[in-house]
């Protein structure tokens, strides 16, 4: 490619993030191209597990993820596939510090209109008769949560942006972000120059790598995953809509799967990536967990514990991957007061899949209105900007392993919201 190309937006990474603001932008008229290091949805997005706990410890990202359960409804219309599956889900606590959490949760969610309430061991136990009940102290349901099949999301977020318009290239890696001044001009990726006013850092675990392309700091850290994924098992049928859990004190998630389980561990000490050492077409469907490693260990004890019926000898995969952590666990989306046009979009922190569809709708407003009809301020980019402790890689990288190391770890405290202040 000797010419450049133009457009209005480059949006580096073909991963939820990226594919959702292109399809946004592109629906207001915006010319986008993406550029995709390897294959569309080869980064994390290719590996997540997909639930959706729309409940989070604040009312306005609550109300984020309840306003993407609409949004994917209306893409699944547009794209003709079923994206969300609707299991409802469980929250459990086996320790008093858990049960005064979820009377905490249940109060915020019902104060800002969600579906929720506690439900007793009991009634756990005819909705999961393959889980353990008999240390219960509670439990909350919301009948609304459930989970997002990543493949059929990214499907639709693809075949929507192609109808309105969105170039994607695949085994483009961008190498280089072009600067006049403090401007951003556009990208030079491997085929050559891309110009335009607006560049998106959509790049997932390698988001802070492309920052670094255009000597920005961004403050995240690449985090390794496990879950395992048991096979059908007659004995401990799981049916298509059994609710998903979530087991923090044992840092466990699960949801059915293809008539067996999911069951996933947010890691006290999770292992730290090195992206910069990964070659540059490096296939994260590819990676494999290794049996004898401490994390899967620490899986298959915690699983165990929950589900008796689960250990090294059940059939079952083992999937490992990448994620995206920051130090507050929150994801970093706009721009940083430097550098103008150049916007992240990155730091979904285990949480990108369900996040994706309000999230490409803000990046949209804050790139085209230069302001969101949402309050972003939590999750603004330039949080840390120049902070001290936020700037050094090594620090940067101990704040967010500690984050995840504590993320399901950590007991909430949301607070219900006034009337009338949602
Ligand atoms: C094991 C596992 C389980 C998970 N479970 C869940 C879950 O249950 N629910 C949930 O919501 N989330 C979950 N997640 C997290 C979720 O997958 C991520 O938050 C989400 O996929 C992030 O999307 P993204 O677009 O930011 O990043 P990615 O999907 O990683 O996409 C970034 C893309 O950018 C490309 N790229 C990077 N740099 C460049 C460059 N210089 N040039 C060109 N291309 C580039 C990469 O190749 C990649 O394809 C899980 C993650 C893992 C690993």
């Amino acid at each position: 490619m000797s010419k450049a190309i133009t457009a209005d937006a480059i949006i580096i990474g073909g991963g939820v993030a990226g594919l959702s603001t292109a399809m946004q932008l592109a629906g207001r008229g915006a010319k986008v191209i993406v550029l995709e290091r390897e294959r569309i949805g080869n980064g994390s997005t290719g590996r997540a597990a997909g639930l959706l706990g729309q409940l989070r410890g604040n009312a306005e990202h609550t109300r984020m993820l309840m306003d993407g359960v609409e949004i994917v409804r209306e893409l699944e219309k547009q794209a003709g596939v079923e994206i969300f599956v609707p299991t409802g889900s469980l929250r459990i606590a086996e320790t008093p510090e858990r049960a005064e959490e979820i009377a905490a949760l249940v109060a915020m969610g019902k104060s800002i209109g969600f579906e929720i309430d506690h439900a007793s061991a009991d009634e756990v136990s005819r909705m999961l008769p393959y889980m353990r009940t008999d240390d219960l102290l509670d439990a909350c349901y919301s009948p609304t949560d459930g989970h997002i099949q990543p493949a059929e999301l990214v499907s639709a977020y693809l075949k929507i942006g192609k109808a309105r318009g969105v170039e994607y290239r695949t085994h483009t890696p961008v190498v280089q972000i072009l600067l006049d001044g403090d401007r951003v001009r556009g990208v030079r990726a491997t085929d050559g120059e891309y110009h335009a006013d607006v560049v998106v850092n959509a790049g997932g675990p390698w988001s802070y790598l492309n920052a670094e392309l255009a000597d920005a700091v961004l403050p995240t850290a690449a985090i390794g995953h496990y879950y395992l994924t048991t096979r059908p098992d007659p004995a401990h049928p799981v049916d298509r809509l059994s609710p998903a859990i979530r087991d923090r004190h044992l840092r466990l998630y699960t949801r059915p799967e293809s008539g067996g389980l999911i069951v996933g561990i947010y890691d006290p000490e999770p292992e730290l990536h090195d992206m910069r050492r990964l070659p540059v077409d490096f296939d994260m469907s590819r990676m494999k967990a290794a049996r004898d490693s401490i994390q899967v260990a620490q899986l298959l004890d915690a699983a165990n514990r929950r589900f008796p019926w689960i250990d090294g000898r059940t059939p079952m995969s083992i999937t490992t991957g990448i994620m995206t952590f920051t130090p507050d666990a929150r994801p970093f989306c706009g721009k940083m007061p430097d550098i103008d046009g150049l916007y992240h979009c990155s730091g979904f922190s285990g949480h990108g899949i369900v996040q994706s569809p309000t999230i490409g709708l803000i990046m949209s407003q804050l790139i085209l209105d230069g302001e969101s009809t949402y309050d972003c301020e939590s999750i603004e980019a330039d949080r840390y900007f120049d902070v001290p402790g936020y700037v050094n890689r090594v620090e940067i990288e101990e704040k967010c392993v500690r984050m995840a190391g504590n993320y399901y770890g950590g007991v909430e405290r949301p607070r219900p919201v006034a009337s009338g202040s949602r």
